[in-house]
């Protein structure tokens, strides 16, 4: 068995620590996207965030926002990400003026930002989200198929829901076109529980989705009711993420459904993989984010998660998903933390030397069962303390991370 110093923390932060800021008030007349609507300015091909102060009038279907990494790689927007050349996975986002019309405490889509900023305009996992109409999304992708450049570059499309009263309806719309049009990219569907009924799920199925995604975020029901329900005035509900989910392990079968979960939200390391353990029984992946102050958002004002826990977690969390180890094989102390990985420590520093469980997790790519499509480049760390690598880290990041594991010392000894 393995029993590694664990590295000390820089500040290990606990759930009343990691307490959401309350929002200001909304003025009534920018509730509801009224500005906008107010403006009434047609809608005009690409709209990047900050291009005026008036958002127009777009929504879906008609209009989807994505990633800047997915503009970048579409061909659309100018740009470039550092050390890596495009993203693998075509994250769309659906839009609308009203915007999200939950609050959740980490979200720079949040609701409480309409009193300063459009829904189009907000920052969201660190980046910008330009909005683009669909029909242009999908022209582009059946241009490229098969080819080694733009829209041929995803291995996969990610649909992802908001909470929003067209939402349900509209990511069908978004799935239907898409299978029609480029059947060849595998479509997830990042889900709105909260908006769905037991038969949206399996009318998704249907119609040819091919991964089913939760993002439960919170890894227990305190935190997320402090983060997303009744916390911060959100109207989500652990237990109805939790009936989705279920009925997405019911649908969709096994290694076919995944949940999100945000590290770092005052959750000890335990709650996480034991979590992460549970998601594995039921058959699905968990597909984890540092947690990172997003600006503007109800938590900006609090620390990212210190790395050794992050990679700690990264980690274990590789080894439950894809190596068959058990969380109950692994070691904790009194506060949660992970003191002991249950494998012995050669096999231990083999796996951190492949490097694999420090990438982006999430719905896999064509690559490998076990390497994401979804990279999501930066998205919970700025790039040069990366906490998700968008690649395959070289020798110097892993040098970097075995210090962040406290393994440094050990291998330089070997
Ligand atoms: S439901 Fe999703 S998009 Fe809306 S505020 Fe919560 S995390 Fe953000």
């Amino acid at each position: 068995m393995s029993c590694f110093e664990t590295p000390i923390d820089p500040v290990v932060q606990t759930g009343a620590q990691m307490q959401p800021r309350t929002p200001a008030p909304v003025p009534v007349e920018a509730r509801n996207g009224a500005r906008v609507k107010d403006a009434a300015a047609p809608a005009v091909g690409l709209y990047r965030p900050n291009d005026n102060v008036m958002t127009p009038d777009m929504r879906s279907p008609e209009y989807v926002q994505m990633s800047t990494a997915a503009a970048i790689t579409l061909g659309i927007m100018p740009g470039q990400m550092h050390r890596t050349g495009c993203t693998r996975c075509l994250n769309l986002l659906l839009t609308y003026p009203e915007g999200c019309r939950a609050n959740c405490a980490y979200c720079g889509l949040a609701r409480h930002r309409e009193a300063d900023r459009d829904y189009a305009d907000r920052n969201f996992i660190r980046v910008d989200w330009p909005a683009v109409p669909y029909d242009e999304v999908l022209a582009i992708m059946r241009r490229d198929s098969g080819s080694a450049g733009g829209g041929g570059r995803f291995h996969r499309m990610c649909s992802s829901m908001i909470t929003h009263p067209r939402s349900d309806q509209d990511t069908r719309v978004v799935l239907e076109r898409w299978v029609a049009s480029v059947p060849e990219v595998p479509v997830s569907i990042l889900s709105n529980p909260t908006t769905m009924t037991r038969d949206d799920v399996r009318d998704l199925k249907k119609m040819g989705a091919d991964i089913f995604t939760v993002a439960l975020d919170a890894a227990t029901p305190e935190i997320f009711d402090r983060t997303r329900g009744r916390g911060v005035a959100s109207p989500h509900a652990w237990d109805k993420y939790w009936d989705i989910l279920h009925a997405a392990v019911e649908t969709f079968g096994a290694e076919k459904f995944g949940a999100h979960i945000i590290v770092g939200m005052g959750e000890s390391e335990r709650d996480v993989l034991s979590l992460v353990q549970q998601l594995r029984d039921l058959g699905g992946h968990s597909h984890m984010f540092a947690f990172f102050p997003e600006r503007g958002s109800l938590m900006d004002h609090l620390p990212p998660v210190p790395r050794p826990q992050w990679r700690r977690v990264q980690l274990a969390r590789y080894l439950i998903d894809y190596r068959g180890l058990r969380f109950e094989r692994m070691g904790f102390d009194d506060a949660g933390t992970l003191v002991d990985y249950g494998i012995p420590e050669d096999e231990v520093l083999r796996i951190v030397a492949a490097g694999v469980e420090f990438r982006t997790s999430g719905c896999p790519g064509k690559e490998a069962e076990d390497v994401s499509a979804c990279d999501r480049p930066y998205g919970d760390s700025p790039p040069r303390d990366i906490a998700s690598y968008p690649f395959a880290p070289d020798r110097r990041d892993l040098t970097r991370i075995r210090g962040q594991l406290g393994l440094g010392a050990r291998r330089d000894q070997r």
